[in-house]
């Protein structure tokens, strides 16, 4: 009996030990092979695709990599969206339908990339805050400059069109050609830097007019002035000054004594050293209150 007892734990103790050395195995084909056998996978697929591209002959391996390279920088850098909010007449950033936060606020940089817009969009980056940079032509003149732009555009803020020369376009609203130039010209330019063109326009000093309205419409941009911003006047380009009257929506100092802070706020600010400085205490005192930054590329286009 005791005789048989041994034989059977001997035999039983085997079976678990070849069990488990089997999970393991298991486990390490697992562990070891899924991106190899995925890559591979890919590969064979993307390699069809290429030849059908191809017209059914073979391509090299580099032209594989570069592919896949392609694939995965526009994977991190764009965000697949569906449109969930629009811009309302009174500038404000409202839902498309219900069930969507209507507790939003939206950040917009003006005047960029001058000074202080990298740094910026490194504060806000690292805050996980979403926002449009306004660009003008005149910044994004020199190859130093156009990779400021690109810059901020890899860490993934929206860019959108402030005119070329920061030109009031009422001021030349009988030269139609001028104000088609300012804002076309800069489109292209910009898609020269980042392959693709904005999506945003915004008027410098909100000077929009019926034809330029026409041509934003036509190159496919949302129109958008702004619903408050206290960083251009004196009183507020002060960083503390400016981070109190953003989170607040007051600016007693120039005569608005009551808030402007509200559901869909399009915040105005510059690229200025008093504003980089405030960024982000503006970013956390909005969330304090239990606004969402929202991200401009749920914004609905044309
Ligand atoms: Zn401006």
């Amino acid at each position: 009996m005791k005789k048989l007892s041994f034989v059977m734990i001997v035999i039983v103790g085997l079976l678990l030990v070849g069990c488990k050395n089997n999970e393991e195995s298991n486990n390490e084909q697992e562990n070891q092979h899924p991106e190899q056998n995925k890559t591979a996978e890919q590969q064979e697929s993307e390699k069809k695709e290429a030849d059908l591209n191809n017209g059914g002959q073979s391509t090299g391996e580099s032209d594989i990599d570069e592919e896949e390279d392609t694939t995965v920088e526009e994977e991190e850098m764009k965000v697949p969206t569906e449109p969930l909010y629009e811009i309302a007449e009174d500038w404000s950033v409202v839902p498309l339908q219900e069930g969507i936060n209507e507790k939003v606020v939206l950040l917009t940089i003006d005047d960029a990339p001058d000074q202080h817009a990298v740094e910026m969009a490194k504060t806000l980056k690292e805050l996980d805050a979403p926002a449009i940079f306004f660009v003008n032509g005149h910044f994004i003149d020199s190859e130093e400059e156009q990779e400021r732009l690109k810059e901020i555009y890899n860490m993934g803020f929206a860019i959108g069109n402030h005119t070329y020369n920061h030109t009031n376009l009422q001021s030349i609203e009988n030269d139609q050609t001028k104000q088609k130039e300012e804002i076309v010209s800069l489109n292209n330019k910009i898609e020269d830097i980042l392959g693709e063109r904005p999506k945003f326009f915004r008027a410098p000093n909100g000077s929009n007019t019926d034809y330029a309205n026409g041509i934003v419409e036509e190159e496919g941009m949302v129109l958008m002035n702004w619903t408050y911003g206290y960083d251009y006047f004196k009183p507020y380009m002060d960083a503390d000054k400016l981070a109190t009257a953003m989170i607040t929506g007051e600016g007693p100092e120039v005569d608005v004594p009551y808030s402007l802070l509200k559901s869909g706020a399009n915040l105005l600010m510059h690229d200025r050293e008093w504003t980089a400085e405030a960024l982000a205490e503006i970013v956390k005192g909005l969330r304090g209150q239990g606004y969402e930054i929202m991200d401009p590329h749920l914004i609905k286009t044309p």
